[in-house]
């Protein structure tokens, strides 16, 4: 057991509210502050977002013991159901008994903070942290940034507030304290698939949908009730864009012309569509994310990425499966703790930002592409005879807890080996074959 420390953590987001179950865990005092009122207590307009789950998330939760409670809340997607305008193909995801999940937000976070707060944890809703003294970790906390602030000092302070993090910001005042983000020229925007009058699910339950179209792609995860919850990612500007659908007439014709088989299953499109907000999305990079054995950012607070490989959340949970193997490892040696953690975690992060920042044009135009459907066919085909030679690209992101950055690196070895496959003569129709195999073998370097 540590020296027992007490410990803030800003935020009671999932990453915030999973991390105060781990130092409880290490045996510690922890306050969590958040800014909004107890997500328990407020009602939804049954509008839910929904989030994927893998291996990482699911380790992590595993870890302290909280996973089944959470897989009790969960829809397992074993496939991807592309929408192409005449026909629907499906496409595994992983091997046999591979999935992931699909989580309703909301439930999740409702779940992990009841759980936190079972571990021993104290929350603090509807207080706003303005700033924070790093050499003494000394939370700033009031109604408004420039009314009167109460002080509140910790041994140390965790800033697991978000992509705009507050504790971050501080620290963005240090020299030599780098920073930079960038916001995709994309939004995005929520719609809705209800339930039949039986509470079944209008769609196949257990895919991941995508209506891939270039540019822009339309994405559907299913929820416990038998909704769906859809999002729409599209360009700001130009012709297929937010800004070109103006009106109930444009969308519905936009969606007739290019999704047509939404339009029986999304009953409120335009209302949805004008009610919703269009988000942004933006990725966010930065270093150092600690302060001597002071202040630690976690999660979205220090890597916000694009969401198109489903790995913020899953990130953030292996940041905090890591920093809880460094404290086995270093006990009481925070200073040493927290270094360990940004140094292993630094680079993984920037290589997910990356796998992410790519899976954009491999959700919305590769899906639809015959090319890059061979080349799935073949990886697949190739991984099933040699399983030790080959773990495609998203199942070490998604199915692996091996590094991201190792992911990246062996992704484009493979890549560039699938791109010369792909130039052998007739390999439409060879693409089966032993020579093809063969050819594998060679380019890895390998006999066979
Ligand atoms: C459209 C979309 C789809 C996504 N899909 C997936 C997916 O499929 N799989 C996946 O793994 N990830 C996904 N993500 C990413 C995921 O949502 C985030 O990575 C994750 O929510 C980050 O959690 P967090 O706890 O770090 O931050 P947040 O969820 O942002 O929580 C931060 C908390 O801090 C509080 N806070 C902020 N500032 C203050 C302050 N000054 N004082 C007090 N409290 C404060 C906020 O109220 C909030 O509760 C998606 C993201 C988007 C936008």
């Amino acid at each position: 057991m540590q020296i027992s420390k007490k410990i803030a953590v800003v935020g009671s987001g999932l990453v915030g509210s999973l991390l105060a179950i781990y130092l409880r865990k290490a045996g510690h005092t922890v306050h969590v502050f958040d800014r909004s009122p107890d997500i328990r207590q407020i009602q939804f307009s049954g509008r839910s977002i929904n989030l994927a789950m893998s291996n990482r998330g699911w380790k992590a939760l595993d870890g302290v013991g909280v996973g089944d409670a959470v897989r009790a809340i969960a829809i397992p997607m074993d496939k991807r159901a592309i929408h192409l305008v005449d026909k629907l193909n499906f496409q595994n995801y992983g091997q046999e008994g591979e999935s992931i999940y699909s989580i309703s937000r909301g439930t999740l976070n409702r779940k992990m903070i009841d759980l936190a707060e079972a571990a021993g944890a104290e929350f603090f809703f509807e207080h706003k942290i303005w700033d924070v003294t790093l050499d003494d970790a000394t939370l700033h906390i009031g109604e408004t940034e420039r009314g009167a602030w109460e002080d509140k000092k910790y041994d140390m302070v965790f800033g697991a507030d978000g992509a705009f993090s507050r504790i971050r910001h501080r620290m963005q005042r240090q020299s030599m304290f780098d920073y930079s983000q960038e916001f995709l020229p994309i939004g995005y925007k929520e719609l809705n698939i209800p339930a039949n009058s039986d509470a079944t699910h209008k769609l196949d339950k257990n895919s991941f949908h995508i209506w891939p179209r270039g540019e822009y792609m339309l994405i559907a995860l299913p929820n416990l009730d038998g909704s769906f919850t859809c999002t729409l990612f599209m360009p700001f500007e130009g012709e297929n864009s937010f800004a070109s659908l103006k009106d109930q007439k444009e969308v519905e014709a936009f969606f007739e012309k290019n999704l047509p088989d939404t339009i029986d299953v999304i009953p409120k499109l335009t209302e949805d569509f004008f009610k919703n907000p269009t988000s942004t999305l933006v990725t966010m990079k930065c270093f150092p994310w600690t302060y001597e054995d002071k202040i630690a950012l976690i999660g979205d607070a220090c890597h916000a990425i694009v969401p198109f490989y489903g790995q913020g959340m899953n990130a953030g949970f292996e940041d905090i499966s890591i920093l809880y193997e460094m404290i086995e490892k270093y006990g009481d040696d925070w200073k040493t703790i927290f270094s360990e953690y940004q140094k292993s975690r630094k680079p993984n992060a920037d290589a997910i930002a990356e796998l992410s920042y790519r899976n954009f044009m491999e959700m919305s135009s590769k899906t639809a592409d015959e090319k890059f459907l061979l080349q799935k066919k073949i990886e697949k085909s190739f991984s099933d005879k040699y399983p030790e030679k080959w773990i495609p690209l998203y199942s070490r992101v998604t199915f692996s807890d091996r590094p991201y950055a190792e992911a990246l690196a062996i992704g484009d070895y493979q890549n560039a080996i699938m791109e010369e496959v792909l130039k052998m003569e007739n390999i439409e129709n060879i693409w089966d074959s032993e020579v093809v195999e063969k050819k594998i073998l060679e380019l890895l370097g390998e006999k066979g």
